[in-house]
C-alpha cells in the first residue's frame, strides 16, 4: 500500500520520518489525532528489520492512544513515536537529544515520553532539546513511576467489573489469579490483600515473587499454571497475547482485570469469545489509562494525589463501557471503542466554535504556544 492510503485508512493526519547521519538517527513520528488536544504517546525502540515494519508499528500504536486517551476522559490526541534501533547497543546521548530537536520542530502537536526500549534517562536526553516529554523523574519535576497509578486504575476498574458482574463491589473473600509480579502487579496485590482477596500470583522469576511476598500473602503456582487455578478473577498483568484460543479453554475465572497491554490476541475473534463464554473482560487500554493519566499530569505541574484522584474514574468508565456491552451485546472492547469514538465525535464539534488562533485551547493551549 502506497504511505497517504496507509495514513487515510485509519485517519491518521501526520506521520513525519526524522533522519540524522551523525547520530544514526532513523525514527518515525505518527500524529493519528489531535481532535481532543496534542497527541502523546511513547518512543518505542526496536530493532525494525524494515521501514515499513517500523511505520505499521508506529500507526497502528498512535491509533490506540487516540482511543485510550478518549475514552479516558483526557484533552489529549493519539500519538507514538518508533526509532529503529538496537535499545540494548545503540543509545546515546546525541541520538535522544537529535530526537528532542524533532520533536521540538512538531511545536507540541506530538508530545512523547517513555515506551518500550527507552526510560526516564533517555526522556531526560529529550528534555534538553524541548519541553514536549513527560515521564520525567520525579527529582525534576516529572512523574517517575507510572505503576503506582496504573494499579490503582486496575483496582478501581475490577470492583467495577465485580459490581456489573456480582452486583457488589467488594472484593472480599474473592479469589484473583494475577499474572506476573512486576511493577503494577506488585501495587495491585497491595490493595486487593488490602480489601482480603485471597491471592494466586505468578513470575517467570523467582525473585519478583518473592518481593511481593514480603507485603502480601498470596499462593503461589507456576507461569502456565496461572489459567487453571480457581480464581474467579484473572488479571492479566505481564505479557500481551495471552488471551488466546488455548487460554480461553482453560480460563474458570468470570472476570478478567489487569494491567497488561494487548490482551487479546485477536481482538475480535477473542472479544468474541469471552462473550460467548460468560467471561467479562474489562477492556485493557481502558483499565490500565491510570499510566497515563499520571504523565499527562506532567503537563499541569504533577501532583500524585491528583493523578490517583483522576484514576479512580477508571471505576465509572469501566461501568459504563460495560453497560453499553450489555445494553447492545457486543464485545466490551468494541463497546469501549464506541465510547472513545462518540467522545471525539461530540468534542470535535467545538473545534467549529472559533476561539482565537489557539490550536488547543485551555492549559494545552498555553503549553503549546510557550
Ligand atoms: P514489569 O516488567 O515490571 O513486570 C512484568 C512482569 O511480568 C515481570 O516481572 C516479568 O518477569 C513477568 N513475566 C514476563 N513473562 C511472564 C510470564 N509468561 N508469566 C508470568 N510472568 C511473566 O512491567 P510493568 O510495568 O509491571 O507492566 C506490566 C504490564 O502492564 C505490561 O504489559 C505493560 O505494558 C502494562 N502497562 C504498564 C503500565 C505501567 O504503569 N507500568 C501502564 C500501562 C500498561
Amino acid at each position: 500500500m502506497q504511505i497517504f492510503e496507509m495514513l487515510e485508512k485509519n485517519d491518521h493526519e501526520q506521520v513525519v520520518y526524522c533522519s540524522n547521519a551523525e547520530s544514526g538517527l532513523r525514527a518515525i513520528i505518527a500524529i493519528h489525532d489531535t481532535t481532543l488536544g496534542p497527541a502523546l504517546g511513547g518512543t518505542r525502540m526496536w530493532n525494525y528489520v524494515t521501514s515499513d515494519e517500523a511505520l505499521n508499528d508506529v500507526l497502528r500504536l498512535s491509533r490506540g492512544m487516540t482511543y485510550k486517551a478518549a475514552v479516558a476522559g483526557l484533552n489529549l490526541g493519539g500519538g507514538k513515536a518508533v526509532i529503529i534501533g538496537d535499545s540494548r547497543t545503540q543509545k546515546n546521548e546525541l541520538l535522544f537529544r537529535t530526537f528532542g530537536k524533532f520533536v521540538d520542530g512538531l511545536a507540541g502537536r506530538y508530545i512523547t515520553a517513555e515506551d518500550v526500549g527507552t526510560d526516564v534517562r533517555d526522556m531526560e536526553f529529550v528534555r534538553m532539546e524541548t519541553k514536549y516529554v513527560t515521564g520525567i523523574s520525579k527529582a525534576l519535576g516529572g512523574s517517575g513511576d507510572p505503576s503506582p497509578v496504573t494499579a490503582y486504575g486496575v483496582y478501581v476498574g475490577m470492583k467495577a467489573c465485580a459490581k456489573a458482574k456480582w452486583g457488589n463491589d467488594s472484593l472480599r473473600g474473592r479469589k484473583i489469579a494475577v499474572q506476573g509480579a512486576g511493577h503494577v502487579a506488585r501495587y495491585l496485590c497491595e490493595h486487593l490483600y488490602s480489601e482480603g482477596a485471597e491471592l494466586y500470583i505468578t513470575d517467570i522469576v523467582d525473585d519478583k515473587v518473592k518481593a511481593v511476598l514480603e507485603t502480601v500473602k498470596a499462593h503461589v503456582v507456576k507461569p502456565d499454571e496461572i489459567y487453571d487455578t480457581d480464581a474467579e478473577i484473572f488479571a492479566p498483568t505481564a505479557l500481551g497475547g495471552i488471551i488466546n484460543d488455548q487460554t480461553i479453554a482453560k480460563l474458570k475465572c468470570e472476570i478478567i482485570a489487569g494491567g497488561a497491554n494487548n490482551q487479546l490476541e485477536d481482538e475480535d475473534k477473542h472479544g468474541k469469545m469471552l462473550l460467548e463464554k460468560g467471561i467479562l473482560y474489562a477492556p485493557d487500554y481502558v483499565i490500565n489509562a491510570g499510566g497515563l493519566i499520571n504523565v499527562s499530569n506532567e503537563l499541569e505541574g504533577y501532583r500524585q494525589d491528583r493523578a490517583m484522584k483522576q484514576a479512580e474514574a477508571i471505576y465509572d468508565i469501566v461501568s459504563k463501557v460495560l453497560a453499553i456491552s450489555k445494553e447492545q451485546n457486543i464485545p466490551t472492547h468494541t463497546a469501549s471503542n464506541k465510547l472513545a469514538e462518540e467522545r471525539l465525535q461530540q468534542i470535535g464539534g467545538i473545534r467549529k466554535i472559533y476561539s482565537g488562533n489557539s490550536t488547543f485551547s485551555g492549559r494545552l493551549g498555553e503549553l503549546a504556544q510557550k
